[in-house]
């Protein structure tokens, strides 16, 4: 995920491109970087927040009519100067901006090296630009029929935009997978990821749909599709605030990212599983797949949030893979004295990769001689520095401060661990393995579908908004989940709750039943299921007010409930994928009833960077 603006018309570029940018850096703030055309390409790119390219440019020569920008989250290649967008082609006579992921680039990469191309990035967008570079040598110069080519030999996500030193007054875009908004002026066009950059140019924009390309001009706006036939462009009048448009038209980043998940969940999965094929490709895990197979032990290091995914990671692991697995916190595992054994491996889990306990955790370890991998959202982070391999979890930049889509996104990439490790060891019979991996691959459609439920969850929010305590309980899969519950419910409503698994709360947390203690219960159907059953009857006899999280067509349970939110049927390796959602949406909804600040809750930090 990144933020893109182009422009092209009778204004200065520059300044338009660097006020976009500072609208889009939500989107990631890795680097940023321009290219402006002014009889020559100049690319000027900086490491770090759009500020530092700002600063670094005054008194540079940015006069042009014409640029491209980009503020970077990195996928491939550490956040630096040299990875940092616009990247130039081989010649230098083309600079393009991307936003995406080409899955390809690897054999691309190859093909390309032998013919001599040398590259100056580790980006997966560089090779893209040699490739269309590459075409358009051959084609006769051809620029746009070059692109279109590249475009559909190429696997991924992208929103490109290429700028052509021969050609000035031209900009080509295009799109699949990733958003891209045209503005269209008076004599002037304008492109981005979204439409705070163009809005207080025009309200005039058209929203460019995948396999789509756009020839702009400054009068003219040319929509075609990879097939090379022409578009009418459907050109509607914006009526939104801009903070509205960077929140995606969301009241909060924290819904949006929620909204998400159906997304980043599909970008977790892609490229790296084939459930046709039967395959999980990581090359991070295959790095150290020898170490993992005879590991004696996994240790799962993390806080919070991620804490919570190490321990559904943990219930995974051990039945698939048969390695036992202990879940740490790392603020505890740092202060004592931890015996790491010969063979231990452990997995750090951190959505920022800046956690200071974690990364401590993980120094120590390593001392120790133990093996670390890490699960991380940000690239080049200081975790994934100091890790020996590991796997991100590509769920873009979370804004909101309590974890919603990189829970998911981190859960997502622990259970394909745990299914590649068990084909590997084999320790999961084959059968089992590919329905596993289709269930998995069926997460994104059936999350979209438990977000159908938004309107009644807020409904249950309301009725449940005053109370004062509230119990989680779960059990096996579902048991961190219950406890994931009850800490979004405190972050974002500051009401008191505790996650338990269900029936540990005979040995204590039943002495709080009463009337008006809402328990939720996470009783999605699994093994656990007929146990559960009771456990709802033992709060239900002590006048407990239940709401619970089924799978669909649970008549048993919906029977007893006072009210039920209903999941799509899962297998229970991959449930808590589902039952997790209805618990955000409620913490949120609850939040917003009593008027709280959801993406800022008091007293907490997005990444934690002090112990
Ligand atoms: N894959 C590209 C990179 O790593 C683009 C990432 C983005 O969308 O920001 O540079």
């Amino acid at each position: 995920m990144c933020g893109i603006v182009a422009y092209i018309g009778q204004r200065e570029a520059y300044p338009i491109i660097l006020k976009g940018l500072k609208r889009l850096e939500y989107r990631g703030y890795d680097s940023a970087g321009v290219a402006l055309l002014n009889g020559s390409l100049r690319v000027y790119k900086k490491k770090g927040k759009v500020a530092a390219l700002e600063e670094s440019l005054v008194g540079k020569a940015v006069h042009a009519h014409a640029g491209i920008g980009h503020t970077r989250w990195a996928t491939h290649g550490e956040p630096s100067d040299r990875n940092a967008h616009p990247h130039l082609s081989a010649s230098g006579k083309l600079a393009m901006i991307h936003n995406g992921i080409i899955e390809n680039y690897a054999q691309l990469k190859s093909d390309l090296q032998k013919k001599g191309y040398e590259f100056k990035s580790d980006t997966d967008t560089e090779v893209l630009l040699n490739f269309i570079e590459d075409i358009h040598i051959n084609n006769g110069g051809n620029l746009e029929e070059a692109i279109r080519i590249a475009l559909r030999r190429v696997v991924g996500a992208y929103v490109i935009v290429v700028l052509d030193q021969d050609h000035p007054d031209t900009l080509i875009a295009a799109r699949k997978g990733s958003p891209l908004v045209i503005g269209v002026g008076k004599d002037e066009h304008f492109l981005a990821s979204d439409a705070s950059p163009i809005i207080e140019y025009t309200k005039e924009v058209v929203y460019v749909n995948d396999y789509e390309l756009a020839i702009l001009k400054p009068d003219e706006l040319v929509l075609k599709n990879l097939g090379n036939d022409k578009l009418t462009p459907f050109i509607q009048k914006l009526d939104l605030e801009l903070a509205a448009i960077e929140k995606g038209g969301y009241d909060s980043f924290m819904l949006k990212e929620i909204f998400e998940q159906p997304h980043t969940i599909y970008d977790c999965l892609r490229g790296r599983l084939d459930a046709t094929a039967g395959t999980i490709t990581m090359s991070g895990v295959q790095s150290c797949m020898q170490y993992l197979k005879e590991a004696n032990r996994i240790l799962i290091i993390a806080c919070g949030t991620s804490w919570h995914a190490g321990l559904v990671a943990e219930y995974i692991i051990e039945e698939l893979c048969r390695i036992p697995v202990e879940v740490e916190y790392a603020s505890e595992f740092r202060y004592r004295n931890p015996i790491i054994n010969k063979g231990d491996i452990i997995i750090a889990v951190s959505q920022s990769g800046e956690t200071a306990d974690t990364l401590v955790a993980i120094e120590k370890a390593k001392e120790q001689g133990a093996i670390i991998f890490g699960i991380l959202n940000v690239v080049g982070s200081s975790i994934a520095r100091a890790s020996h391999a590991g796997a991100y979890t590509h769920a873009g930049p979370e804004i909101g401060v309590a974890s919603t889509k990189a829970f998911t996104a981190q859960l997502v990439v622990l259970t394909m661990v745990a299914l590649k490790l068990s084909n590997e060891r084999g320790t999961i019979d084959q059968k089992r393995y590919l329905h596993l991996l289709n269930e998995l691959q069926q997460i994104p459609d059936k999350v979209a579908t438990v977000l159908q439920q938004n309107e009644h969850i807020s409904a249950l929010a309301e009725k449940y908004k005053d109370a004062r305590d509230f119990l989680y309980l779960g059990r096996g899969y579902n048991f961190p989940i219950a406890l994931e519950g009850a800490l979004k419910l405190k972050e974002i409503s500051y009401i008191h709750a505790e996650g338990y698994p269900a029936a540990e709360m005979k040995h204590g947390p039943i002495a709080l039943v009463d009337e008006k203690l809402p328990v939720v219960f996470v009783a999605t159907r699994d093994s656990y299921h007929e146990k559960i059953v009771s456990n709802i009857q033992e709060i239900k006899a002590r006048k407990g007010k239940v709401v619970a999280v089924i799978s669909e067509g649970d008549d048993v349970i919906e029977g007893m409930a006072d009210d039920v939110i209903k999941v799509p049927e899962a297998d229970e390796i991959v449930a808590p994928l589902l039952s997790v959602i209805p618990l955000q949406l409620l913490s949120y909804h609850i939040g917003m009833a009593k008027d709280l600040d959801v993406d800022k809750p008091r007293n907490l930090a997005k990444s934690v960077t002090v112990e």
